[in-house]
């Protein structure tokens, strides 16, 4: 393809992006292929020849847009919706369009410096502490695939201070804390490290937050029996049900614990820290205290396409220590002198994509003021949804709604005051047939969760089409098959 090929195709794909997002409401949600559906319409082997570009971009629109899951769709409402803006994608066109793997200040300094800034702007509109700005000299923001891959530099760093400071402690001896609560990323994490992981319970009388009661008394009990926690994996805004571990109780324990790295992970929650009337729930006073690192996803609520993970440290320097392997061929005279950020030494891999122009783009074409606008809209859209369910005949909350989140299960209305209460078991199994029949439709989507053994189905506001239209429809849905389920169940 030459440059006027690139041209016109290029018009081309913006036409049909456009016209996709036009047409994104009458779509159905949730694709209908079945397994395997793409093997029926795509060669095994690659052409021989190139082939003219204009097919290539036909079969596009032919089979791999029928094999979507609309995720831009307004009643997505399953896992975490990625809200996905025409800014953040051009971000990513321009980016693509030069192919730098900045790695390191020289391979492309605009990648490092914009990096660097826009990072700062992110903490600053999210309240984070200066102390973890580029800024500061000491702390410092990078940004990451996922994150997932930010807790894995985070437990890399943490680990490396820990031996640092405990030199005669044995790999087999580590421990990683997570609650039952923590997204999977920590046992992968465990898995990836092989050391152990210890996923503490939490309760749903605590709203499924970790206390710090039950943290001491795992430290205590490690200590015991000669084990070494040497991070915390907390949760501001947990996957499952939005729960809020209590950072300031994790802090008091902290205190007695100063080789205990704490880690927040706000993948999805952070973003509502830009409204300052959310920071007081998030704990944001106390982890700017003392969190050594925080992390949230631009690419979950914050408008940014995927991906676009922004991660936090106090003290850069854990980073680097850990991950800095400089060969011949990776010396600068800047990063000798150590007057430029390497963000090379501040992941896991070597190459990096320029992520921080789409997050410039957002943050500029939005401000402040519009990126908190879309915020408290998606949280005032669940609690529309979410007060019908308090007050709806069949449906119960089965944990407070946290932000854009609302977790809820059907239960039958008691026939007499005297009627023993169902037990858990029956009650779940109704509500994985209500679950089966919600996910049974291609108009909209949710996920289904199970909290402390209760199987409960989640409704997440954050894609960034949805209007309360949307969210009326969902629960009009929810409640229809509610009472099918019902019926069904009480047969
Ligand atoms: N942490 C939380 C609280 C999440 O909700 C999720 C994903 O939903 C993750 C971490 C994992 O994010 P990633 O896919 O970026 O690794």
């Amino acid at each position: 393809m030459d440059i006027e090929q690139f041209r016109k195709a290029g018009y081309q794909a913006i036409d049909r992006i456009c016209d996709y997002y036009y047409s994104l409401q009458e779509r159905s949600v949730v694709s209908k292929v079945e397994p395997g559906y793409l093997r029926q319409h795509i060669p095994l082997e690659p052409p021989e020849k190139g082939e003219d570009f204009q097919a290539i971009a036909d079969d596009y629109q032919k089979f791999i847009l029928p094999g979507l899951t609309h995720w831009q769709h307004p009643s997505f409402f399953a896992y975490f919706p990625t809200a996905c803006t025409f800014e953040g994608m051009l971000g990513d066109l321009y980016a693509s369009s030069t192919c730098n793997p900045g790695f390191n200040w020289l391979a492309s300094p605009a990648c490092t410096e914009l990096e660097a800034i826009v990072m700062d702007w992110a903490a600053s509109f999210l309240g984070l502490s200066p102390a973890f700005t580029n800024a500061s000299g000491i702390g410092g923001g990078v940004i990451q695939t996922t994150a997932s891959d930010s807790v894995l530099a985070t437990v890399v760093a943490a680990r490396a201070r820990y031996q640092r400071e405990h030199p005669d402690v044995k790999l087999e001896d580590l421990v990683i804390y997570t609650t039952s609560q923590t997204h999977s990323l920590g046992s992968k994490a465990g898995l990836v490290f092989g050391v152990h992981v210890r996923a503490i319970d939490v309760d749903l009388d605590d709203q499924l937050s970790l206390r710090g009661e039950a943290l001491r008394n795992a430290l205590e009990e490690d200590a015991r029996i000669g084990r070494h926690p040497f991070i915390l994996i907390a949760t501001v805004g947990s996957t499952s049900s939005g729960a809020v571990d209590s950072i300031p109780e994790i802090r008091e324990v902290a205190k007695d614990y100063p080789s205990l790295w704490v880690h927040i992970d706000a993948a999805w929650a952070g973003s509502a820290l830009s409204c300052p009337e959310n920071r007081g729930v998030l704990h944001l006073e106390d982890f700017n205290a003392f969190a050594d690192s925080v992390c949230t996803n631009f690419h979950k609520w914050g408008l940014v396409n995927f991906d676009c993970s922004a991660l936090w440290v106090r003290n850069r320097k854990n980073l680097t220590e850990a991950l800095d392997i400089t060969p011949t061929y990776l010396r600068t005279k800047h990063g000798d002198a150590g007057t430029v950020i390497d963000y090379r030494n501040w992941h896991l891999s070597l190459g990096r994509r320029f992520r921080s122009l789409k997050l410039w783009f957002v943050l500029r074409g939005f401000g402040v003021e519009g990126f908190r606008t879309y915020i408290r809209r998606c949280i005032e859209l669940n609690n529309l949804f979410a007060q019908q369910v308090k007050t709806s005949e069949h449906l119960q909350l089965v944990t407070k709604p946290s932000l854009a989140l609302t977790v809820f299960r059907l239960i039958p209305r008691p026939v007499s005051p005297d009627q023993p209460k169902f037990s858990l078991g029956p009650l779940n199994e109704l509500n994985r047939i209500f679950f089966g029949r919600l996910s049974a439709r291609d108009d909209i989507m949710l996920t289904q969760t199970s909290l402390n053994g209760i199987f409960c189905v989640r409704l997440a506001v954050g894609a960034a089409r949805t209007t309360e239209e949307h969210v009326q429809q969902a629960y009009d849905i929810v409640s229809k098959e509610a009472k099918v389920a019902l019926e069904s169940w009480e047969q």
